[in-house]
């Protein structure tokens, strides 16, 4: 095979495990060699409908083997796979897929409402009528052997930015290679792996930390549309899983939930959480029932694993996110560029072949991230004397509520349109729940007026829900320094 990217992995797999089960969703299986199969028709057809080398293609749905059969067939066709948040408005979408520039759109059942709102080219729908579906029975079975190799460019993912509108991390298919490898020397995944998929697939860590070293080795994935704690603890029991991805605030719904004292969790090997500051009384719940848990600390610019605390250490440090994975190195460095000592705080920068190729057209952003072949995180962590990193503080003004990022940048745009508002400023303040949510600090203009409620309703439509703030606080004016910049520290500690 001439295609080295994870596009070629299905038809690899399948030459080893054919008829074992690699995705089980909606209650369908699909074996190796069936996925192999659908994948090959799909990059055909696609490639019937023009799509070629380099062309972007967007996924607009929630989990769903559609998704992994996209991603994998524009793998073969060295295409690229822009999946979108499905929990986006309407405006936001369309911002990403003018700045992608995809052309194509595939959309799953429970998002063609959405799909309608949206200008693209052209859309296929995996509904009930069956578009997805025709598609890939019209396309030729044969393998295609386009040349692909770990320095291509496989997905652009967006994030937020501290400027306020979301950029592409472009990842290769080296970069989601490496990051497998880094995966499989922490976690000891074996070929009789279920993972249980439930967190979004638009999300790095779903896909590379979950998706994608269980088709490596050969296990069965379980694909649900959307977290659910009794469907959770159902499947855990009757499918037996073995491994789950989080985020903190799935794993606190779990624990919290009446089943948690009953259910059986014997088949449970493996526990993964990360992508938000892990609390360890969370980790301590899950380790005093017996459970191994994982915690790792990652962005979507590395693809996503950066550092891991694995099994033999999960108790001994239990509350720090480990040390580098194995392929990567991490450095915490102080402002003036010299590695903190144990115990001093400093930003973590990353280097190594997980680490994304740069931000689509964006060479101004691309150039402030990797600075001399590090990426700067804008986190802040703390090394103990044997090395293992504290995540303590973020430098990047950003609130991570339920898992999902928010940049404050972003909210106050949105909240700098609304006729009544001054000034404002988006802080995040403790929530039990998320964790974290969004709070806003305004200034009316002189003689207007509004309530909280009716700032909260001016976001309805403009911003994804899960962006908008929950609480409101009106002042008189913002603290400011002496250049005028808004002193968000003082924010925190007054209305934090
Ligand atoms: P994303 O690009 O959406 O994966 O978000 C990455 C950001 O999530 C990081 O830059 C951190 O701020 C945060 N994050 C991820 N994992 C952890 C962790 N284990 N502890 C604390 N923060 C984390």
């Amino acid at each position: 095979m001439r295609n080295q990217g994870i596009g070629s992995w299905p038809r690899r797999r399948a030459r080893m495990t054919p008829k074992k089960v690699a995705l089980t969703c909606d209650g369908r299986d699909f074996t190796y060699a069936e996925l192999a199969e659908r994948v090959d028709r799909l990059a055909n057809a696609l490639r019937g409908l023009g799509v070629r080398r380099g062309d972007r293609v967007a996924y607009l749905g929630a989990n769903h083997n559609s998704l992994a059969e996209t991603l994998f067939a524009l793998g073969l066709l060295g295409a690229v796979f822009v999946p979108l948040n499905h929990r986006l408005t309407a405006p936001e979408l369309q911002y990403i897929l003018e700045d992608s520039g995809a052309e194509l759109l595939v959309c799953g059942r429970s998002h063609r409402h959405m799909a309608e709102q949206l200008k693209v080219k052209r859309t296929v729908v995996d509904d009930e009528g069956g578009e997805y579906e025709k598609l890939i029975a019209s396309g030729a079975p044969e393998p295609i052997d386009e040349e692909v190799s770990l320095g291509d460019l496989c997905l652009i993912m967006y994030t937020s930015g501290t400027t306020g509108r979301p950029k592409g991390a472009m990842l290769s298919h080296g970069n989601l290679t490496w990051n497998t490898y880094n995966l499989m020397v922490d976690v000891d995944l074996t070929s009789s792996e279920v993972t249980l998929i439930s967190a979004p697939l638009f999300h790095i860590a779903a896909l590379a930390q979950t998706l994608l070293p269980t088709l490596i080795k050969g296990g069965r994935s379980i694909l649900e549309a959307s977290f659910d704690v009794d469907r959770t603890y159902d499947l855990i029991e009757s499918e037996r899983v073995t491994i789950m991805f989080g985020v903190p605030a799935m794993f606190n719904f779990i624990a919290q939930s009446p089943r948690w004292e009953t259910a059986d969790l014997s088949s449970l090997r493996n526990l993964l959480c990360g992508g938000a500051p892990v609390p360890e009384p969370l980790i301590r719940r899950y380790q005093e029932r017996g459970l191994t848990f994982l915690q790792g600390y990652g962005m979507t610019e590395t693809s996503p694993g950066a550092l891991f605390l694995s099994a033999e250490d999960s108790v001994r440090k239990a509350g720090t996110a480990g040390v580098p994975c194995f392929f990567t190195d991490v450095r915490v460095v102080t402002a003036d560029g010299r590695d903190a000592a144990p115990g001093e705080p400093g930003e973590v920068i990353v280097q190594g072949p997980n680490v994304m190729l740069g931000y689509w057209n964006r060479p101004e952003a691309t150039a402030e991230a990797l600075r001399d072949g590090w990426f700067h995180s804008g986190d802040i962590a703390i090394k103990d004397e044997e090395g293992y990193a504290r995540i303590a503080d973020r430098l990047k003004d950003m609130i991570i509520s339920g898992g999902e990022n928010i940049y404050p940048a972003e909210v106050e745009e949105v909240l700098y349109g609304h006729p009544a508002v001054a000034e404002c400023a988006v802080i995040g303040v403790p929530d039990e729940r998320w964790g974290e949510v969004g709070k806003a600090i305004v200034v009316l203009r002189p003689g207007m007026s509004a309530t909280a409620e009716e700032i909260i309703k001016f976001f309805d439509g403009r911003l994804a829900r899960y962006k908008i703030p929950k609480h409101v606080e009106f002042v008189d004016a913002l603290p400011r320094n002496g250049s005028g910049k808004i002193l968000k520290h003082v924010l925190r500690e007054r209305h934090g």
